[in-house]
């Protein structure tokens, strides 16, 4: 029978534009293959905000930052924790990854046009010790353009080896089965989803208007995680975390929907770590969504106090951007789902940072102008003044007792009582000008503020909460937001998909966050940020190499 491909590749996500765009660069012909819309090409990464996970770049060094391949395996293995026997190719990945990203990660993105923002961020930081989690440096490169200047490249590199015929974009192919023949992968077959004009990111039309069957000696995984659908992230939710959230909202769009993990796995695929996920504690409801339960993450500096549901300040070293795995297992375990920040106009200002591209129009239209004004204005960026104003997670009042009257009218639960956090913060606040400082938040407002960047763009100078010159005062409900996968298809180094049996699949690749973004698990149990786009651009390499040397 003919071959319709020399290789197919599932999902024109992040991952899957890069595997492509390499196998056609090799001269081979492949076909992407989307049960998405062409509005939608480019996947999670388009709506991301580019952090990129880098080490010892230029930009670090204009900063006064040291950074080496040494230090960064060491934080990626403080915060991985591998201890499973399936950890073998995951950790090998992260050895691969760790040097990828010291490597040649910035300099191949720099020869296709991508850029840098110049003051490189600062997360994860941890706060345990120097084998543990967290960046001991920032490390977190945010991509001038955000999410489409990261898919830019590859998607205009595409779209070249479209009209020259090497590529075949076939969009609302929904992929059901894989066709397996004498053990080996060779073929797709699936469902052809009615044309919808609907917005990038929404909910597309389920409707099958025809079949498809299709046929190539290399199929590549690309489909993505589970984090669009908490059936599943509940199912696969570890007992270390506590009982799943009852309420979640979600960090990508619907398309996230994890169903070719389970059509792999039943075509004999293995599928290790489901347990492991990111999820962020810092999630908000968007008040203009896109997609179902749309919820935005924010990033936040050091410096707003962090209470549980019950008003009970969060035990160090649990700050806002520290452990990302640690807050959720707390939160997790405090009796409630939800936590609350408490801060000021002047922290709000300068040290909130809403996760995604829509959120951040000047760096994603690449305006330094824009960008510039984030500096010099009075309030906080505007999507972030919108969700104060507009967010029902937001609570903005001028004194303590009406704002903790606010709080418990929103949960609806009256479980703050407002002496108890009086009382907290005022105790905080008597840090505040005391050089000898023993509270440890405080004292990582002062370590953040050492760093330029942080001090230029990211902490507010240190101020006491209830001092009314920096209000008024703001406090924001947290809920759980589904984000990504950690686990997934096993691989080994050049993407090729392990049997249930321990033996390769010949013919079947992973890449992405399908892959756990390489080897089924490259993170373990944490990530250091930035990590996800890159663990993309390097598994889609390597399984487009990999996979055109085969093929055809
Ligand atoms: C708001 C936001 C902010 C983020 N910020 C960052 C950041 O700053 N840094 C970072 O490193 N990461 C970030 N991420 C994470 C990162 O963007 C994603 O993990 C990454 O883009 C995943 O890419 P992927 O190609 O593996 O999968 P996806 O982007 O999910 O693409 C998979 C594609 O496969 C298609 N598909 C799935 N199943 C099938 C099927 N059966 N048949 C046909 N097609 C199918 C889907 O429709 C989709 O188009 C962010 C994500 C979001 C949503």
């Amino acid at each position: 029978m003919g071959m319709d491909a020399d290789v197919i590749v599932v999902g024109g996500g992040l991952a899957g534009l890069v595997a492509a765009t390499e196998i056609a660069d090799a001269g081979k012909r492949v076909m992407v293959m989307d049960q998405e819309g062409e509005q939608s090409l480019g996947g999670q990464a388009f709506w991301s905000l580019g952090g990129l996970f880098l080490v010892d770049t230029p930009e670090q060094r204009r900063l006064g930052i040291k950074d080496s391949y040494d230090l960064a395996l060491q934080d990626w293995m403080g915060a991985a924790g591998f201890d499973r026997d399936e950890d073998l190719w995951p950790r090998r990945w992260a050895e691969a990854y760790v040097a990828f990203a010291a490597g040649e990660k910035r300099g191949w993105l720099r020869a296709m046009g991508h850029r840098i923002f110049p003051v490189v961020g600062w997360a994860e930081r941890g706060g345990a010790d120097a084998m543990g989690h967290g960046n001991s440096v920032p490390r977190f490169h945010v991509s001038w353009g955000t999410g489409p200047g990261v898919v830019e490249p590859f998607e205009r590199r595409a779209r070249e080896a479209a009209a020259n015929g090497r590529l075949i974009f076939k969009f609302r192919h929904r992929v059901d089965a894989l066709s397996v023949t004498n053990g080996a992968v060779d073929g797709v077959s699936g469902t052809i989803l009615e044309p919808d004009a609907i917005g990038r990111g929404m909910s597309s039309s389920r409707k099958a208007v025809g079949e498809f069957s299709l046929r190539a000696p290399a199929v590549i995984i690309a489909s993505g995680g589970i984090g669009g659908n908490h059936d599943l992230v509940r199912q696969n939710w570890p007992q270390r975390l506590g009982t799943p959230p009852a309420h979640m909202i979600s960090g990508v769009p619907a398309h996230v929907d994890g169903r070719m993990l389970g059509i792999a796995e039943g075509a004999g695929a293995r599928l290790i770590n489901r347990d492991r996920m990111w999820h962020y504690v810092e999630g908000i409801h968007n008040w203009s969504p896109i997609w179902p339960m749309h919820g935005i993450r924010i990033l936040p500096g050091p410096s707003s106090m962090w209470f549980d549901a019950f008003g009970r300040r969060l035990p160090s070293p649990l700050f806002p951007g520290s452990d990302t795995l640690a807050q959720l297992q707390y939160i997790m375990h405090s009796g409630r789902d939800y936590s609350w920040f408490v801060l000021t106009q002047a922290i709000i200002k300068k040290e909130f940072a809403l996760s995604g591209s829509e959120q951040n129009p000047d760096l994603t239209g690449k305006s330094w102008l824009a960008t510039l004004r984030r500096a010099t204005n009075k309030g906080a960026p505007a999507p972030v003044e919108a969700f104060k104003a507009k967010g029902a997670d937001f609570v903005v009042r001028d004194n303590l007792a009406e704002l903790v009257l606010a709080m418990n009218a929103l949960s609806g639960e009256n479980l703050l009582e407002l002496a108890h956090l009086q009382r907290q913060i005022e105790a905080r606040d008597r840090e505040i000008k005391n050089p000898y400082v023993k509270d440890t938040q405080v004292m990582n407002i002062h370590n953040a503020r050492r760093y330029v960047g942080d001090r230029l763009i990211r902490t507010a100078a240190p101020h006491r909460i209830l001092d009314p010159a920096h209000g008024p005062l703001i406090a924001v409900k947290l809920n759980i937001l589904t984000r990504k996968t950690l686990g997934g298809l096993e691989t080994d180094l050049d993407s090729r998909v392990f049997g249930s049996n321990g033996e390769i699949i010949p013919g079947l690749y992973a890449a992405g966050e399908a892959a756990g973004f390489g080897g089924g698990g490259v993170h373990g149990y944490r990530s250091l940020e930035g990590t996800f786009l890159g663990g993309c651009l390097f598994s889609g390499r390597n399984a487009g190499r990999a996979a055109a040397k085969v093929a055809g």
